[in-house]
């Protein structure tokens, strides 16, 4: 600060800087409003160092509001520079900052108020503070540089709170935050809202033997799954009773996933506790899938971090959407092209897809015929490219359930059991280091790899699977059962691509 002053008696000075933060996708860069009197007398704020197009806007609001609040608006020319220079700012968040500024400017604010806070948030002309997106992203950060205290839109405080050793400051109106900046307590934080808990459950799925033992391998080893048969099978009845079978997640990542979410705007912030599940439909856009767009915000494929990515009918979607899937299932990441270099999100993700076995839907009934011809078919199957195919580690072929199953069945086991068993495997899983394909599993593996042309990473999945079947048994060795299974799970992948006969 240019002139030292004190809370309680504000001195005019010539200028001031005030620290606040700015969302780069979901990256956080720390920007310094520097706000300046210059010599003209014609009352004009003029903005340098990249503002977007709603920090200009900003500043006739911010005039607006001071009049109608009767706070004084400096009389003389003021020049606010925002640095870094080179970072586009953009986003809703600088009102805040920008008005504390010009009151400090103005006599009104003492400088030493702001120290080591970090303020943002929208301001409304009749001095409401609007909530900004991406206040748990923000003030995750704010923690990460030390700063202690956070005053922000009372609407982003619940979400802020979830962070400790912050202190966490919600206004409602300028006038409030003005209150705390001299001394006024905050009001009481509510408690942000949970997500609901996914409440499918796998008792209501008839039948389907080998559909519920992939789930249930799936969710051991967050494997991806590619559920197919024709209309009516299950399929996705099968894949949204998924996440019912996934552990809650934990403290830390439950902030990963709730801030990631709090990026999207007009989004209400819900507390994620809970693997979340998204299933986009096939028309949706690749900004809408991958992230991108005006304020930058992630796509399905973040939006399911630490979930599950279910594509229901996924022969249906572009084939340029599903390769843009292949780069995020390997780096757990995903890169999205914006003005001046990329933005990287987060987006370690299961995947769940499903389709019809033909274009018809018909292939294998066994009662109705498929009307397809065998290039109709091919070409349906060749939607998923051959790397994208590799990417799936089990494949399962339901079948169409008969009477017997529909009606006689015993009741199915529910997903809370099937949990339970999930949660002791991945005990095993974490409690020791990948065991390696015993010597004696070699010869057989080496015949699949013959046998069915199995690249690199399809032999790496293999093993894995292996591993989680191993793990479901209580066991971290490798036996040649858990072997078989892993490639009867591939094999399917496999079979499925050869030419078929109809
Ligand atoms: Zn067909």
């Amino acid at each position: 600060m240019d002139t030292p002053s004190s809370p309680s008696s504000p001195s005019r000075v010539s200028g001031c800087r005030i620290q606040t933060l700015c969302l780069e996708g979901s990256e956080v860069r720390p920007v310094e409003i520097e706000l300046q009197f210059t010599g003209g007398l014609m009352q004009r704020i003029v903005l340098t160092g990249l503002p977007g197009g709603a920090v200009r806007e900003a500043r006739d609001r911010i005039r607006g509001c001071l009049e109608r609040l009767g706070l004084p608006v400096p009389r003389r020319s003021v020049l606010v520079n925002f640095a870094p220079a080179d970072l586009p700012k953009s986003g809703n968040g600088f009102d805040l900052p920008l008005v504390l500024g010009l009151l400090v400017l103005g006599g009104t604010l003492s400088a030493e108020s702001l120290r080591e806070r970090v303020v943002f948030g929208e301001l409304a002309l009749d001095g409401r503070l609007r909530p900004v997106h991406g206040a748990l992203r923000l003030a995750l950060d704010a923690r990460e540089r030390g700063l202690r205290r956070v005053l922000l839109p009372a609407a982003n405080a619940a979400e802020a709170a979830l962070v400790d050793g912050l202190i966490v400051e919600g206004a409602e109106t300028l006038t409030q935050a003005l209150g705390i900046l001299s001394g006024d307590a905050p009001a009481p934080i509510d408690t942000l809202t949970e997500a609901p808990m996914p409440r499918a459950d796998l008792r209501d799925v008839r039948g389907q033997a080998s559909g519920r033992r992939a789930l249930e391998v799936a969710a051991t080893g967050r494997h991806n799954l590619l559920l197919c048969g024709p209309p009516g099978t299950g399929k996705t009845m099968l894949a949204t009773r998924l996440p019912s079978l996934l552990p809650a997640l934990t403290e830390e990542q439950v902030l990963e996933v709730t801030a990631l979410h709090g990026l999207l705007p007009h989004h209400t912030p819900r507390l994620q506790r809970h693997p979340p599940f998204r299933a986009p439909h096939h028309t949706v856009s690749r900004a809408g899938l991958v992230g991108g767009g005006r304020p930058l915000v992630p796509g399905e494929l973040s939006l399911a971090h630490r979930g599950v990515l279910f594509l229901d009918e996924i022969a249906e979607f572009p084939r340029s959407l599903l390769e843009a899937l292949r780069q995020p299932l390997e780096e757990h990441a995903v890169n999205v092209a914006r003005v001046g270099g990329s933005a990287r999100f987060a987006a370690d993700l299961q995947l769940v897809g499903a389709m019809n076995p033909c274009p018809c839907g018909d292939w294998g009934h066994p009662r109705r015929g498929c009307r397809c011809t065998p290039t109709q078919i091919e070409r349906y199957r060749r939607k998923l490219s051959a790397p994208l195919r590799d990417r799936f580690d089990l494949h399962v072929d339901l079948p169409v359930p008969d009477a017997h199953q529909l009606l006689d069945e015993l009741p199915a086991e529910d997903s809370a059991s099937v949990a339970a068993r999930v949660g002791a495997a991945r005990a095993v899983l974490d409690s020791a280091p990948p065991a390696n394909l015993p010597a004696a599993l070699k010869p057989r593996l080496e015949r699949a790899i013959t046998a069915f042309s199995l690249s690199g990473r399809a032999v790496a999945r293999v093993c894995a699977v292996a591993r989680s079947l191993a793990a479901l048994d209580q066991r971290v060795e490798l036996v040649a059962e858990d072997l078989d299974e892993a490639l009867f799970f591939r094999r399917g992948l496999i079979e499925w691509t050869q030419p078929c006969g109809t």
